[in-house]
């Protein structure tokens, strides 16, 4: 007889369920629970709550909320709130039981505004400190990269900021009020200033537009990674129309002081190859393995027929530039803002010279500029051409390229809120689940090779009881034959200790 579906009738109590039993031995969020303090909240937010009214969640429930967002790449707080009760390893590791009331999915956008971006940031540099901890860094060579992600906004949202015709808005006028509320909110004073002030996105005014083929709304990520286990150690948001190379001394020292560990040499790109960052390495005694700027306007020079910087040849004694054409360059103008002198021939002489059409464009004359620090800036420079350099930079293309695509799994490449603060703590919670699953990876694998080594001990014991058992057995054979079954088991036993 065939068998009818029964409308299931649920039942009406629930005995013996163990939330602990239910979730496996190896789930990563009973790793994460293990290994990871997220009491620490308690007392980092304290003050910013009331001493009486409604009673709040605690603090460490809200970060774990926070980290399952990322973690399990749910897409809104509104969704993870909904999928909360159907998964029971999210229910137990928040340490709710099957009949927890769940929060309203507001309560993590009133946190985040509460706290700002602080305690995140103290997440996720406990986090690297417990890396330090556990041997994972090194520190005595960072690798760092960029990377843009777009914004929470769309391109019709922009403006044109000198555009009479739209401050004379009213909802200008309204943009302008939230952005000074915005700057009032904000706790740590802005490091970098926006290339482009004039466009600006009205539903995410911290957003910058770049143009790499179509102009997109987005934000940069700064990432400083230790080569030994691939641990982020420092990382940093700002718009995405700044300039990189100012990042890369914030990042440096960020590494700096969250690991305890002085950084002796850090691997860039061309991007962060600038004389301001060559000399700031130089006055810190740090390497600067990174691709030089100058090459890059040396080619472009050599690719437009003409003679590059490296064409003339600079006389410390006299203080002059000999010219392709045997002229000298003499000082001519001292620019303090670029931190340089200029140095040309004279007008007549260039107007005369026959190499004049492989030499410059510029009526007046070929000028060359030297910086006031020329000497420590070559120094630099040919460390940076060095063979380990150039090893290193290869390196850190894969190494960075890994740390970011890895990020990828969590939602990465879209900024899941609106505002630069809300950038960094997305930032920051990424960065952390990434050294949290190195912690965890690593932790298992010394594990394994605890248990491997146990094994490998246990055989051994093994066979040299079996040595001696057989040297006492064959008491019959000759005795330099058990003599050397009981110096074989000698032998064994010795390799154990
Ligand atoms: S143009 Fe002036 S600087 Fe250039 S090669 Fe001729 S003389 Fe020298």
């Amino acid at each position: 007889m065939m068998g009818m579906d029964q409308k299931p009738q649920g039942s009406l109590f629930h005995i013996g369920i163990d939330m602990e039993k239910r979730v496996r031995a190896n789930h990563p969020l009973r790793k994460v629970r293990e290994r990871i303090d997220f009491d620490f909240t308690y007392s980092e937010v304290k003050d910013r709550y009331g001493h009486n009214g409604n009673v709040s969640i605690p603090p460490p429930v809200i970060l774990k909320l926070m980290l399952l967002l990322i973690f399990y790449n749910v897409r809104s707080e509104r969704e993870l709130m909904d999928t909360l009760p159907e998964r029971m390893d999210w229910m137990w590791f928040l340490g709710y039981d099957l009949e927890t009331v769940i929060p309203n999915h507001s309560v993590l956008s009133k946190a985040r505004k509460r706290w700002g971006e602080e305690v995140f940031r103290s997440f996720f540099e406990r986090v690297v400190l417990q890396c330090v901890e556990s041997g994972l860094v090194d520190g005595r060579k960072i690798f760092v990269d960029s990377s843009l992600v777009d914004a929470d906004a769309s391109n019709n949202s922009i403006i044109d900021t000198k555009n009479l015709k739209q401050q004379l808005h009213r909802n200008y006028r309204k943009l302008e009020s939230r952005l000074a509320e915005a700057g009032e909110r904000t706790s740590s004073p802005r490091k970098y200033r926006k290339t482009n002030d004039r466009y600006m996105s009205t539903t995410d005014p911290d957003a910058g537009i770049v143009n790499r083929g179509k102009a997109k709304l987005t934000y940069q990520v700064h990432r400083a990674v230790d080569g030994q286990s691939e641990i982020i150690t420092a990382t940093d948001a700002a718009p995405g129309d700044v300039n990189e190379a100012s990042l890369m001394l914030p990042l440096l020292d960020q590494h700096n002081e969250i690991t305890g560990l002085k950084a002796a040499t850090i691997v860039c790109d061309s991007k962060y190859g600038t004389i301001e960052n060559f000399l700031a390495c130089h006055d810190r005694g740090i390497q600067a393995h990174t691709p030089d700027l100058h090459e890059v306007a040396v080619k472009r020079m050599k690719k437009q027929g003409l003679f590059s910087e490296d064409c003339f040849v600079y006389d410390p004694v006299g203080d002059t530039y000999r010219c392709p054409a045997g002229n000298f360059l003499k000082p001519k103008s001292l620019h303090r803002n670029r931190s340089g002198r200029d140095y040309a021939a004279p007008k007549k002489i260039c107007a005369a010279c026959g190499l004049r059409d492989q030499c410059t464009k510029n009526k007046t004359g070929r000028t060359i500029m030297r910086h006031l620090r020329q000497a420590d800036l070559e120094m630099m420079r040919e460390a940076s051409r060095s063979p380990e350099s150039k090893r290193d930079i290869r390196t850190r293309q894969h190494l960075m390229e890994r740390s970011f695509a890895r990020a990828t799994r969590y939602n990465f490449d879209r900024a899941r809120w609106r505002g630069l603060w809300k950038m960094k703590i997305q930032e920051y919670m990424t960065c952390a689940i990434q050294n949290i699953q190195v912690l965890i990876s690593q932790a298992t694998k010394r594990k394994n090779c605890a248990v491997a080594r146990a094994s490998a001990w246990s055989n051994r014991l093994i066979t040299s009881v079996f040595f001696l058992l057989l040297a006492l057995w064959s008491s019959n054979a000759p005795l330099r034959r058990r003599y050397a079954l009981v110096e074989c088991a000698f032998q064994k036993t010795e390799s154990i200790a």
